[in-house]
């Protein structure tokens, strides 16, 4: 049996549904970690993901901001994946999105010297009011190096899953 650890990275603006959604994902097995006085914490699950291998996942989740700020280095250190959520009923939240993986391209980077997989996530797809069009995401995150992107919402359960193993299998991929 192998087992895998990978930290994964969840970035964007406040109030998109990050932690939501990490809570979500974590489920029952919720392991708050700790939390350290960057408002940063990190929440684990273990997925078992074939016969012979399991994955350990460590999800850093970026906490208490309420608009883009460059993020310290050490936060990036070791990460093999990257989630961008932004909300759909929030425009400033999916521009905002360029920086966040602009940041990330500028400080993380796997040992081979490429980019970290990145999945562009658009949350809250259960709410009428949204105000980003499909067309417009799938332009940007092509344009913008996204391995893709998926409509999630963390409320109605809505691709959680589905939308992370996109992410491992991505990054077991480029290992
Ligand atoms: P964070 O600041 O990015 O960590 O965002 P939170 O996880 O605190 O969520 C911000 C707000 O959005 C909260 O009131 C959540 O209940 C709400 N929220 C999160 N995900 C969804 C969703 O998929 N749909 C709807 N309608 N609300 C959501």
């Amino acid at each position: 049996m192998t087992e895998h650890l990978m930290k994964i990275l969840v970035v964007g603006d406040w109030n998109v549904g990050k932690s939501s959604f990490v809570h979500r994902y974590v489920n029952g097995h919720f392991n708050k970690a700790y939390k350290m006085t960057v408002g940063v914490d990190f929440s684990v699950k273990l997925l078992h993901w074939s016969d012979k291998e399991k994955v350990r996942l460590q999800l850093w989740d970026i906490a208490g901001q309420e608009r883009f700020i460059s993020m310290t280095r050490i936060y990036y250190k070791g990460a093999l994946g990257c989630v961008v959520m932004f909300d759909v009923t929030s425009s400033s939240s999916f521009l905002n999105c360029r920086h966040w993986k602009q940041d990330l391209d500028h400080k993380a980077m796997l040992p081979n010297g490429n980019s970290i997989p990145c999945i562009l996530l658009a949350n809250k797809c259960d709410l009428a009011q949204r105000v980003v069009s499909a067309e417009s995401i799938n332009r940007f995150s092509k344009a913008n190096g996204f391995i893709t992107w998926i409509e999630i919402s963390v409320k109605e359960n809505k691709n959680i899953g589905e939308a992370m193993r996109v992410l491992v299998q991505e990054i077991l991929a480029v290992q």
